[in-house]
């Protein structure tokens, strides 16, 4: 009977990890940014990696190196003091890149621009994916990432990653990071 329910469970993942594999031509690194949240869309996007929504078969993975991520995961308001943070981790990543503004805070909808906060995550970041909610359920943070991953392949135009990139020749001593 488990397997009866699962197996469309199953092939939904399947279907999604490839869909994600095929526009992206790999798995997706998600560096997460706090600017000013009040942490109740962190526990929402923690969930993501939990066994229910297990976001990792999918192919997106949580990564604290903005060196090794494809796209900032951005909640909060973005307080001022976080502004020049917050834009030195965007620029540290490599391109292409997406920033996916995270929660009503992280849209403006919360706090106003005042001398503490800029209120609105795009006036510190180029945000490409919006995601509303307060705070929004894991499903709207899935479906946010989804939409992003499209994003992201019209960003990096026709990918030739895997069999039509061979990367650098054995023994150069390149370093592909
Ligand atoms: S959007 Fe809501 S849940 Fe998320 S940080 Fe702001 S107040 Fe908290």
């Amino acid at each position: 009977m488990t397997t009866a329910h699962a197996a469309p469970e199953h092939a939904a993942a399947a279907h999604l990890r490839a869909r994600v594999a095929r526009q992206f031509g790999r798995s997706l690194h998600i560096r997460t940014l706090d600017t000013g949240s009040c942490a109740a869309c962190e526990q929402e996007i923690r969930l993501l990696a939990a066994p229910h929504y297990d976001l990792h078969r999918l192919g997106f993975f949580f990564t604290p190196a903005p060196r090794h991520a494809d796209l900032l995961l951005v909640t909060g308001p973005m307080i001022r003091a976080f502004g020049v943070a917050a834009r030195k981790t965007y620029e540290a990543i490599p391109g292409p890149k997406l920033v996916v503004a995270t929660g009503a805070c992280a849209l403006g909808g919360v706090y106003p621009s005042d001398a503490f906060t800029h209120g609105d995550v795009s006036e510190v970041l180029p945000v490409d994916v919006w995601i509303p909610g307060c705070p929004p359920s894991p499903l709207a943070l899935l479906q946010g990432l989804l939409v992003a991953v499209d994003r992201l392949a019209g960003k990096a135009g026709a990918l030739t990653f895997a069999a039509d990139d061979p990367g650098p020749a054995p023994g150069t001593g390149e370093n592909p990071s």
